[in-house]
């Protein structure tokens, strides 16, 4: 009895996930301090830029040109895999479910959450200071 309502309780939590919460907890975690292109490095500063990068849509670079996903540099970049669909399976791998227990779930197949999985170990190291943050607010 107690292994059932554990369980709904997790599947409570994984249904109140949202985007953006998912999507800053992935900035935070695999991605520098302060938004950069991934081409030449360059800090995103512009406010209109910026807000496209936290809604995950294409960012334009003023210094070099170029334009990126802000996914680049985290385990789902280039995948169909959402930022909540990836905080979710971190909650499901946190409670031990099987991978066939957390494909059932998220709707995937067993063999999307071995190469997710295998995507979490490539995780990259971040910097741990943003010189931005003295400048807002
Ligand atoms: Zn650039």
């Amino acid at each position: 009895m107690a292994q059932v309502s554990r369980q709904l309780e997790i599947e409570d939590l994984i249904g109140a996930i949202e985007r953006s919460g998912a999507w800053k907890w992935m900035v935070q975690t695999y991605l520098p301090p302060c938004p950069i292109c991934p081409s030449c490095k360059e800090q995103i500063t512009g406010p209109r830029a910026l807000a496209t990068f936290w809604e995950m849509g294409r960012v334009y670079c003023k210094s070099c040109g170029s334009t990126f996903t802000p996914t680049n540099g985290t385990p789902i970049h280039e995948t169909s895999w959402s930022p909540e669909e990836y905080v979710k399976l971190m909650l499901l791998l946190n409670a031990d479910r099987s991978h066939s227990e957390i494909a059932a779930t998220l709707g995937k197949s067993s063999g999307a959450i071995k190469d997710m999985r295998e995507r979490i170990a490539l995780r990259h190291q971040t910097a741990s200071s943003c010189p931005a943050d003295t400048a807002q607010g």
